[in-house]
């Protein structure tokens, strides 16, 4: 038995015929930047969200700092950002020259805790940057009552929850914008890097549309110092094709979700994901806590199943992040988190049978651990 963590190669080639089409359509174009296909495909998917505006970039990570530069944060601005998410969500904060300052998940769900939010609050703090972590969104309506009083941006960090829902709405119109990547590996993904900001800010789309593009609206014309952070045509199209099955793959992901959480119920030791009653995950990953982690890990790599630690070390433990001068300790939730939890794989074209299979394996490793 061979079950791998996520199965791309066959992911994308459900898709051969239409992604080969795209290919043609563009090739034939002769238009290879900023053309029609990032156009239908800025619409389209701003229309999925239920936002007004759509914004292709090159990856999510940018898509993240070009809306904390349209929205003028800069050097002396403090930034909330979650203490356990993957480090992109604060160095987008860092490449604006602002701190990132982190606060703690509520430990069921992974993701902030409104709270601990308010209390981390100073006169420096411009934005909150929520992250809907491993595809559940955060709790938003308590961080917007926030953000409006204290006259903050709330921005989504959506790019694991492409399709999410939180009281019935989608992820990128939960907030004043959101970032998406369509990183290959995500639940919309490109064949390459790739990146998204949706917004219902009229002013907003136009800043990140000029930063992206050297700063020009008009070719030549530089208004401010911007950046190349385009998503190609090609990409673009790529993600039309793809963007037509997008509930269909969250369906499948759901459907392995379910079995996983039957078959998993009730094993000493190991913790499950949970799920509020307002939201709709994606479940762009389903991530499982237990004590002995890498033993559980190794035993399930001798089957042939794999696995994958998202993340292995905390933001603020990470010598990238060494001159914030965080020490062990100062994220207890955030660094018990780091050292317990395992992704068991997911995917749209996994089987619940395979789903079983592994399930039944975590079963028997657990009770020899
Ligand atoms: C993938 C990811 C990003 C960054 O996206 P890229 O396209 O890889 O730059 C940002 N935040 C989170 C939570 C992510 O999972």
């Amino acid at each position: 038995m061979t079950i791998p963590f996520l199965d791309l190669k066959a992911i994308n080639l459900a898709h051969a015929d239409d992604l080969q089409a795209a290919f043609r359509r563009v090739l034939e174009s002769g238009w290879y930047i900023l053309g029609k296909e990032v156009e239908r495909f800025e619409q389209d998917f701003a229309a999925y969200c239920g936002a007004r505006h759509g914004i292709g970039v090159a990856n999510g990570l940018d898509a993240i700092m070009l809306t904390l530069k349209g929205y003028g944060i800069q050097a002396g601005d403090e930034v909330i950002v979650p203490s356990n998410t993957f480090i992109a969500t604060w160095l987008a904060v860092s490449q604006c020259g602002a701190t990132p300052v982190p606060v703690e998940p509520i430990e069921a769900t992974f993701n902030l805790d409104p709270a601990l939010v308010e209390a981390a609050l100073t006169p420096r703090t411009r934005a909150i940057v929520a992250v809907h972590l491993y595809g559940q969104p955060a709790d938003m309506d308590p961080l917007r009552a926030l953000a409006d009083q204290h006259g903050l941006k709330l921005i989504e960090d959506a790019a694991q929850a492409h399709g999410a829902r939180y009281k019935g709405r989608r992820a990128g119109s939960l907030g004043h914008a959101a970032a998406f990547s369509f990183y290959p590996g995500k639940n919309l993904g490109a064949l390459g890097d790739g990146g998204g900001v949706t917004t219902d800010d009229d002013a907003l789309d136009g800043i990140v549309r000029t930063y992206r593009n050297y700063g020009s609206q008009k070719k030549y014309h530089n208004l401010v110092q911007g950046f190349n952070s385009r998503l190609d045509e090609l990409q673009a199209a790529f993600l039309s094709a793809k963007l037509a099955t997008l509930d269909a793959g969250n369906d499948a992901r759901r459907a392995i979700a379910a079995v996983y959480d039957r078959e998993l119920a009730g094993i000493d030791g190991l913790g499950l994901p949970h799920v509020p009653d307002w939201a709709e995950p994606v479940w762009h990953l389903y991530v499982v806590r237990h004590a002995r982690r890498d033993a559980l890990a190794a035993r399930l790599a001798e089957q042939g199943i794999g696995t994958i630690v998202h993340y292995p070390i905390a933001p603020h433990l990470q010598q990238a992040y060494a001159d914030l001068g965080f020490k062990e300790g100062d994220f207890p939730i955030a660094e018990a988190i780091h050292r317990e939890v395992l992704s068991l794989p997911i995917g749209p074209t996994m089987t619940p049978e395979q789903a079983q299979q592994v399930a039944a394996a975590v079963r028997a490793a657990c009770a020899g651990l």
